[in-house]
């Protein structure tokens, strides 16, 4: 574990003299966290690590922790904080986390982020923990969720945003459209709830350690894009003063 997380004294290849280190992106379901750590990670090279796609690729595969999860995913409540650190750990032992990875969907409970925090105070040289909040008002996110389409292939769609040509074919291979299981507005009220009492803690946690900034996540990808690599850069360098 002591070799994979960030050490200050490597380079990146990106952009040679910044590490991005360890970088939290919080936010509602449906904030965008998953697209914007795509984009993080074709920027830095560093991977995404996204708990909720961990689960969803183990309910697919049909092991024991996807049986383990699957009921809880299903209906939009989180799954134990034992299970998702043991994932997590599991994850950050990977060599691709030597430089960075982004924390997309995790912590979700003050609990995984206490477990976090010791985790990474533990490993000789990690730089400190960055939080990036993005924000996104309630009609909006419920649109962007309940909207929400995808193929086989992982090609997403919005019925309201982003429509297939023709509906429920994706446009790039054919294949049909499918609305995740927790994607209904049932469950996007009751993972509204779930946020609310148990996730928008962990951000008032991050806040109040100071490497954190909250990011305005209703524009173009792009911009949001931007506006997260710039946050980057000032909590990296104000975290070195
Ligand atoms: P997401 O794709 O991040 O919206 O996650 C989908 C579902 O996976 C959530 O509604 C939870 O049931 C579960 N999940 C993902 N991340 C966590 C986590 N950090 N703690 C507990 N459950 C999680």
């Amino acid at each position: 574990m002591t070799t994979s997380i960030v050490s200050e004294h490597e380079t990146a290849p990106a952009e040679k003299n910044f590490l991005p280190g360890p970088v939290l992106l919080l936010g509602a379901p449906g904030v965008g966290k998953g697209t914007q750590a795509k984009a993080l990670m074709a920027a830095y090279g560093i991977p995404q690590i996204s708990t909720g796609d961990i689960l969803r690729a183990n309910i697919k595969n049909g092991t024991e922790l996807g049986k383990a999860a699957k009921a809880l995913v299903d209906q939009g409540t989180l799954v134990s904080d034992e299970l998702v650190n043991q994932m997590v750990a599991d994850r950050l032992k990977q060599p691709d986390t030597s430089r960075g990875f982004i924390l997309d969907g995790f912590p979700r409970t003050l609990n995984q982020a206490a477990w976090l925090d010791a985790f990474l105070s533990g490993v000789a040289g990690a730089l400190p923990v960055v939080g990036i909040s993005i924000v996104v008002e309630y009609e909006q996110l419920l649109h962007r969720i309940t909207g929400r389409r995808i193929c086989a292939s992982g090609h997403d769609y919005n019925t309201y945003s982003k429509p297939s040509r023709v509906p429920g074919i994706c446009d790039v291979d054919g294949s049909p459209l499918v609305q995740r299981p927790d994607d209904s507005e049932a469950v996007f009220v009751e993972r509204m709830k779930t946020f609310e009492a148990q996730t928008a803690p962990v951000i008032e946690h991050y806040r109040k350690q100071g490497r954190f900034e909250e990011i305005d996540g209703d524009r173009p990808v792009e911009e949001v894009t931007t506006g997260i690599v710039s946050s980057l850069k000032r909590l990296r360098r104000d975290s070195k003063q």
